[in-house]
């Protein structure tokens, strides 16, 4: 079952002099399993975007279904679990651990989620597992006397905890090392492989989204310019470059041999990395 946005459009402030469109008659489906990469510049509506895929904003226009339900027209416990089953990693998540130790933070969610306290000691094993922090050695620190790679970590393995079966993530290796950026990704990328967990991931490194992602959404201005294959949004050139954004190198290498006279049909190229 999918996640379907249909026809959203989103105003913040509405009838006030500070009144903004931020999204304007927006539609995607992102099915089950799918790996989804949402890019544009800055200001484009990715981050209000994402916050309607768990009811966090309210659409001023259209609807958005998770599983088959409509999660903005009631409150009830099947809206709540639909909502639930998305969980949200945002930017710079380090900023709201807020526990006096590790164990703590994690555990927030599934506790708040009705878990048993042995189901949530195994749920916060797993996820410090998973992020390749030691549950003995750290269980009883303060997450403040981490690293910010680490801290990140911490922020991340709370969202994994809940188990979602979509996940959200705004921008999530901004303001990493090189290094520490391409473990993250490969974690992700473990999420959607091993863990069958559809993801759904805001980025602005092409290369990145290339190697990655099945799907790629391109936003500009409050609007969903291009939906679909990375190989085939990417011969879209003028729509990246209106979006503020920089093709993937590889993209970019292709095109010049072509301009110095190599006759390679991109196209045919890009099928046979796929
Ligand atoms: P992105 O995530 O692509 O950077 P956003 O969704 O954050 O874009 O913002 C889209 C537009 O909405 C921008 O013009 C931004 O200034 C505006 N905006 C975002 N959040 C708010 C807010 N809380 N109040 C008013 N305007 C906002």
């Amino acid at each position: 079952m999918p996640i379907e946005v249909k026809n959203i459009s989103y105003i913040y402030m509405e009838n006030t002099p500070y009144e903004k469109k931020a999204l304007n008659n927006v539609s995607l489906t992102i099915n089950e399993g799918e790996f989804v990469a949402i890019a544009g510049h800055t200001g484009s509506g990715k981050s209000t975007l994402m916050q309607h895929f768990n009811g966090l904003l309210n659409p001023t226009k259209g609807e958005v279904f998770i599983d088959g339900i409509d999660i903005n027209k009631k409150k009830d416990k099947k809206t709540l679990n639909a909502r639930r089953s998305v969980g949200m990693v945002f930017q710079y998540p380090e900023q709201q651990l807020f526990e006096e130790s590790i164990f703590a933070d994690i555990a927030f969610g599934p506790r708040n989620f009705g878990c048993s306290e042995d189901e949530v000691k195994q749920r916060v094993k797993e996820a410090m597992d998973f992020v390749e922090l030691d549950y003995e050695e750290y269980k009883d620190k303060s997450p403040f006397l981490l690293s910010g790679g680490q801290m990140r970590r911490v922020a991340i393995a709370g969202i994994i905890a809940l188990k979602p079966k979509y996940l959200v993530l705004d921008e999530p290796t901004a303001g990493l090392d090189p290094r520490l950026k391409q473990n993250l990704l490969q974690k992700v990328k473990k999420l959607h492989q091993k863990e069958k967990m559809t993801i759904i991931m805001v980025s602005h490194n092409m290369d990145d989204i290339a190697l990655l992602a099945d799907k790629v959404a391109i936003m500009r201005q409050g609007k969903l310019m291009i939906y679909g294959e990375p190989r085939e949004v990417f011969t879209h050139k003028d729509v990246i470059e209106q979006a503020g954004l920089l093709e993937p190198e590889v993209m970019q290498l292709l095109r010049k041999i072509k301009e110095y006279g190599l006759d390679v049909d991109i196209n045919a190229l890009n099928k046979q990395e796929a």
